[in-house]
């Protein structure tokens, strides 16, 4: 590879390919300075440049500093020791403050502060209102200073299809003379959907961050930067691999499990979501209060380097070289900086390709947003002789992939109530085919996004699925309004909630959201909280679910408005009005005299009333359905038999009502001649028999004394005869035939499953409350410190506060709701008192699993094969360990599964033993990754801060609130991806 990077002067900075407008050394601090490698602080006379620069973040430096003697520096040197220290300080006040987690002792941290002081003290101009000496009881807020980058930082100039792609390879390989046939290597790289970061690491300590800005000069976000996780503080490694100045690029982003997690709390508190995850990441990014960005789990990549200056200290030929792309990303490895495991190099065009068609297939598969792919020549010295235009250097390109959008017809919006009682409007889309699914719904979030987007109900509009998932709303097309204005009409967001008519509001001043106030009695609420209750993550209901839910809280959901939509006999018992290819449905005339139904009652109008449904109960409920149209084909086949095929093409605006529960009314089954009839016809007419007969049940139910009521007819145990006709048989004989309702066999099942339910483990019992910002994970470590739910009911926030994991709001949160229902006459109350009755929550957590985890702190990254997201985290909770979010010191063990990322590099940079899944599970059963339980290891930390604790619901995208307004959208291998890792 021609020249290497290193073969500069040691002394002088290197001048990388795309750092072409640096003029030199933009670090003031940064002299020359020659004097043999230093040896370490110890041995070297205190306050020179060489003591400066070997001094490290550890106790006894720290305490060396607390002795050094102000008049041996002078400004330039003082300049630089107090960047190095004040970098140490402010990333000690960001760990204290706001993560919670210490990392440097008290006398270390102490010693540090005192030499800032001292030094500001002896040399006033270092003494800035951005100080760290100036942050006291950690407040903490970004300045945003527009700070120049030491080196600038371009953009790609991007392609939209192989031929132009083609072109600039051709381009290259020409401008390079380069001979045909040989290999020339390309770095190729899965172009993240985030935001570019620039990161100075000085002496190894990360000194700044900076957004791109124009390239130029860019936002200092240095405090937010430092709450990334990933992204580490000191550069790790051989010391001697570690450069006086570097400049690191890559892309801040927010993986999907992180986006969904993010998004299930937005709901769970109340808030908006977030549209996709490079606006989550835009917006923890740029937060003025570090706190804010420290709860959001941002990741990081590295995909560049800008200035790089080995410094005196590392003479040419003492250190790693760097004379490609790709040996750049094997330094960061070692230094833990995260690099992302979907790179390859390539010697070929078809390499390249090969690149492009696979992740374009597994586009919804990696644990983050792509939306192309960047190629790279990989030899720097190549880099450089290639150059750059006035925006964007010649040796890389940015291959975008095709947008994933389609044109439709925005048939109507609708407006939807969440679980918090929050309004959202729905456009209601013609069915159309995006990016691998069918979209007929998606959210517009609040009626400002209405009206920004500048839609009218009967545009075409483009719809497009951003970041593969979720799709988006983007905006009319203007050109198709032409003569058509006056069938568009403006949206309008309704004064009163269309499911309970209370008046709709903010819930304060400034609120983007509107929202139903009536959380008690709010039929769509109150659906949205079955749905939840009945959830895998709480009771775990089978059979009671969006369908079930509605019909138990909200029958008259899609009630026509009037009798003319009312059409309960068309179409036939099959309820579908069938057109000939190219037909239109007969106009609908509703019968004379036809009336709507009396509007029914729900059956559950709070979850008070959950355990004591039964079958008689749910009798008489009936649900709306449209009456859909059924294009029928006929067609002759090859074999000369006429085919008939059948395509549903729409509905027709007519409802009928359907039974929800139990069976439609139907003659009861003759028994065969010969046939036992005793003890069949034993339910008595018009009565029901046992609530969980069944067939099994009946057929071998015990011969009754009275004759059975219908001889002839098998009528079995839990059906009930609603009339009889009368019927001629074979022999001549005339008999009253049965007419027979029966509840459906799901139902049954439901309302054993319900029975079931009072049984559950008490954290389930309390994710089934739908407490605000209470996930499973939370209420596991609730349930766990108090056993009980009358203890729970009665804890202040102070003691729930004490709990490892449990921060202030989520225990104000859980004080709050008790304390609500305790007032008389509350509804929250209410359900608390009906459950009891039931027996729920007097379960006692039993858990006979050793404990072998008890003190150790494990971190799961990856995908396992045997293990979800949440089962890999509930099987270390349940063995008394600690599953912790992310990587630290205190981590015991890290478990690492396939597509590991930062996590797993972070533990090999912290000596943090890590595992496979066989490891894994030899641990879960031994609590020793070598499976043998002689010795527990030493205990693990309860401090560390739990990253993950306020986590809501695993899995995808799709799992998020709004995955109700995406209909048809789901995505099962990225709802894999984001299940991958914890
Ligand atoms: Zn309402």
């Amino acid at each position: 590879m021609s020249i290497s990077a290193s073969a500069a002067s040691a002394s002088e900075p290197q001048q990388l390919a795309w750092d072409f407008d640096a003029a030199g050394p933009a670090d003031a601090g940064a002299g020359p300075a020659r004097a043999a490698v230093p040896t370490g602080a110890a041995a070297l006379p205190p306050g020179t440049v060489e003591w400066i620069a070997t001094l490290q973040p550890t106790d006894a430096d720290a305490m060396r500093l607390r002795t050094l003697d102000m008049d041996l520096l002078d400004a330039e040197r003082a300049a630089r020791l107090w960047a190095k220290v004040a970098a140490w300080v402010e990333s000690d006040q960001i760990a204290y403050y706001i993560d919670d987690a210490p990392v440097s002792s008290d006398a270390a941290y102490d010693a540090r502060m005192r030499c800032l002081e001292a030094l500001e003290a002896a040399f006033p101009a270092l003494d800035t209102p951005q100080s760290p000496t100036h942050r006291v009881g950690g407040t903490f807020s970004n300045e945003f200073a527009s700070v120049r980058h030491p080196s600038r930082m371009m953009s790609l100039d991007d392609v939209f299809s192989i031929e132009e792609l083609r072109d600039w390879y051709d381009g290259v390989r020409r401008d390079l003379d380069w001979p045909e046939g040989r290999p020339l290597p390309m770095s190729c790289e899965v172009k993240i959907d985030g935001l570019a970061l620039n990161l100075i690491y000085r002496n190894g300590v990360l000194e700044q961050g900076l957004t791109r800005g124009d390239g130029v000069t860019g936002e200092d976000i240095t405090l937010n930067v430092r709450t990334i996780a990933s992204i580490p503080r000191n550069l790790g490694g051989d010391a001697g691999d570690v450069p006086e100045f570097v400049e690191i690029r890559g892309e801040v982003f927010m993986r999907w499990d992180d986006f969904a997690t993010l998004n299930a709390e937005n709901e769970d508190a109340g808030r908006a979501p977030f549209a996709n995850p490079r606006n989550a990441a835009a917006g923890s990014l740029r937060q003025k209060d570090p706190r804010i960005t420290a709860t959001r789990r941002l990741s990081f990549y590295a995909h560049g380097i800008g200035r790089l200056d080995w410094g005196a200290g590392h003479p040419a030929g003492t250190h790693d070289e760097v004379a490609d792309q790709s040996q750049a990303y094997g330094l960061y490895a070692k230094w833990g900086v995260p690099v992302s495991p979907h790179n390859r190099t390539v010697d070929d065009f078809d390499g390249i390709l090969a690149m492009i068609d696979y992740y374009g297939e597994h586009r919804g598969d990696i644990e983050h947003a792509l939306d192309g792919i960047v190629v790279k020549v990989d030899d720097l010295a190549l880099q450089r002789s290639l150059g750059a235009t006035s925006r964007a250097p010649r040796w890389a390109v940015a291959y975008k992939y095709p947008p994933e959008e389609a044109n439709t017809e925005l048939l109507d919006i609708t407006v939807q109530v969440g679980r918090t009682g929050r309004v959202t409007p729905v456009a209601i889309l013609k069915p159309v085919h995006v990016a691998g699914s069918t979209v007929a719904r998606t959210t517009l979030h609040n009626p400002f996004e209405v009206k920004r987007k500048g839609i009218l109900i009967g545009d075409t509009v483009v719809v497009r699925k951003a970041g593969d998932v979720i799709p988006e709303l983007v905006g009319p097309v203007l050109e198709r309004r032409k003569g058509r204005e006056g069938t568009l009409r403006e949206f309008v967001m309704p004064e009163r909630c269309p499911s309970c008519g209370a008046g709709l509001a903010p819930a304060k001043e400034g609120d983007k959201d509107i929202r139903c106030p009536n959380v008690e009695r709010c039929p769509a609420q109150l659906t949205e909280r079955i749905i939840n209750l009945a959830s895998r993550k709480a009771f775990d209901i089978e059979h009671l679910g969006e369908q079930s839910a509605i019909a138990l809280t909200n029958p008259e959901e899609n009630r026509p408005d009037s009798v003319e939509q009312y059409a309960p006999h068309l179409g036939g018992t099959r309820h579908e009005v069938v057109v000939e290819p190219g037909g239109e449905p007969e106009p609908y005339e509703p019968a004379p005299g036809l009336e709507l139904p009396p509007v029914q009652t729900p059956v559950l109008d709070s979850e008070a009333g959950l355990f004591s449904l039964d079958v008689d109960r749910l009798r008489d409920v009936r649900v709306w359905r449209e009456i859909p149209i059924i294009e029928v084909r006929e067609s002759v086949g090859a074999d000369g038999r006429r085919k008939r095929t059948r395509k549903r093409i729409g509905g027709t605006g007519l409802w009928y009502q359907t039974e929800a529960f139990w069976t439609a009314p139907a003659p009861a089954k003759r028994l065969a001649a010969g046939g036992t009839t005793d003890g069949r016809g034993d339910a008595a007419a018009g009565e029901s028999a046992a609530a969980a007969g069944g067939d099994a049940a009946a057929r071998t139910g015990a011969a009754r004394p009275d004759a059975p009521a219908y001889p002839g007819y098998d009528v079995p145990a839990d059906a009930v005869v609603v009339r009889t006709e009368t019927k001629g048989s074979r022999s001549g004989e005339t008999g009253a035939q049965p007419i027979i309702i029966r509840p459906m066999e799901n139902t049954r099942k439901m309302l054993e499953e319900i029975d079931k339910a009072r049984h559950a483990d008490l954290w389930r019992v309390l994710v089934a409350l739908s407490i605000r910002r209470l996930g499973p994970p939370t209420a596991r470590l609730i349930a766990n410190a108090f056993g009980s739910l009358e203890a729970i009911a009665h804890a202040d926030a102070e003691a729930l506060s004490q709990i490892d994991g449990i921060g202030p709001e989520i225990a104000e949160s859980v004080v709050g709701w008790f304390a609500a229902a305790r007032e008389p006459g509350d509804w929250r109350g209410e359900i608390l008192e009906a459950w009891r009755a039931a027996g729920v929550g007097t379960t006692v957590e039993t858990n006979d699993l050793p404990q072998t985890l008890e003190g150790l702190t494990v971190v799961v990254t990856g995908s396992l094969e045997g293990y979800s997201r949440d089962s890999a985290k509930e099987a270390i909770l349940a063995r008394g360990g600690k599953a912790a979010g992310s990587v630290s010191r205190k981590t015991d063990y890290v478990v690492v599964g396939a597509n590991a990322g930062s996590k797993a590099a972070k533990a090999e940079q912290l000596g943090v033993p890590m595992l496979d899944e066989a490891g894994f599970v030899r641990l879960l059963e031994t609590g020793r990754p070598d499976g043998d339980p002689a010795d527990g290891p030493a205990g693990g930390s309860a401090e560390e801060a739990d990253g993950d604790a306020a986590g809501g619901p695993a899995g995808g995208a799709v799992d998020g609130p709004d995955a109700g307004a995406t209909e048809g959208t789901e995505h099962p291998d990225a709802a894999d991806a984001a299940d991958a890792a914890l």
